[in-house]
């Protein structure tokens, strides 16, 4: 047919209309039951009695505007420090002198620290951009991840870069990195000797990249990084002041996989996270 779009493009075209129409934005959804006639014209596949009504159409002015409320410069918000525990894991780490990530890589070499080593194929460290104003921060590779040895590749790894595409950001604009950087059998939580025992790296890590803005996905990243007990439910959203950096905890993709509807909350803490990266830089355009 002419006109029509290779399968992979088309299927990477769904997959993103319907990312946003899982956001609420359903300005492209006609298109997508739309075919051309040979005289060039698009006609709808569906007839109208029979097309579902958007529960919540928002108009092109609508969109504008929640995307200007985004990118609107506004004084930073209160950010709220949540103290750790007891005494910090990450104070008592001795500083690494001119440490480097090839060094961190090094240093990893085998691994064999934790438990994790016994079933893992590949070490999963990290991957983007080394300068990265922006860090996103995950639990622990899947099985994917350590067949790869590659941060959010399965599933919810796509659905993060589709995230990352709707922030206007390439995955190699931001780093991606996981608590622990070998699989936990049967993609279970990481125990806490694990977090323990792999987390010094992962705050190395940050050092190095020294990013303005984390973003912890789910409640392992965001307990291991603020030293807490409490859950993500009471500061998901919220500003934190992490080490001088300012973090932000949301929901991780594969929760987002279980649970759609929480797709709409996500967007609304990314775009925070859009405006602060604007905010930060006015002269850099980063989004
Ligand atoms: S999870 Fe971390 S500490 Fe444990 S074996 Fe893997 S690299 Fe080492």
């Amino acid at each position: 047919m002419p006109g029509k779009l290779p399968e992979s493009l088309q299927q990477k075209v769904e997959e993103r209309l319907r990312y946003y129409e899982d956001l609420g934005i359903r300005l492209f959804y006609r298109d997508r039951v739309a075919e051309r006639r040979a005289d060039g014209e698009f006609v709808s596949q569906v007839p109208t009695q029979q097309r579902p009504a958007p529960a919540q159409e928002i108009s092109l002015a609508k969109l504008k505007a929640q995307m200007a409320a985004a990118a609107k410069v506004t004084p930073a918000p209160v950010i709220p420090v949540i103290a750790p525990l007891g005494p910090s894991l990450f104070d008592a780490m001795n500083k690494v002198q001119d440490d480097t990530l090839p060094k961190i890589v090094e240093e990893i070499g085998d691994c064999t620290r934790c438990k994790l080593h016994r079933h893992r194929n590949k070490i999963v460290f990290g991957d983007g951009n080394p300068k990265a104003e922006l860090v996103f921060i995950g639990e622990g590779p899947g099985a994917d991840e350590d067949a790869q040895g590659l941060p959010f590749v399965g599933r919810a790894g796509k659905l993060l870069t589709q995230m990352i595409e709707a922030m206007g950001l390439q995955r190699k604009d931001v780093y991606i990195c996981n608590v622990v950087k070998c699989r936990p059998p049967e993609n279970r939580v990481p125990e806490p000797d694990e977090v323990e025992t792999c987390s010094p790296y992962l705050l190395r890590q940050i050092d190095v990249i020294n990013p303005k803005v984390l973003v912890c996905l789910g409640a392992v990243a965001a307990k291991t990084l603020l030293e807490t007990n409490r859950g993500i439910t009471q500061f998901r959203g919220q500003w934190l002041e992490w080490r001088g950096r300012k973090l932000i905890a949301t929901y991780h993709p594969a929760y987002l996989l279980r649970n759609p509807n929480a797709k709409g909350e996500v967007w609304k803490d990314l775009q925070k996270v859009m405006a602060e990266l604007r905010l930060l830089a006015p002269k850099k355009k980063l989004l």
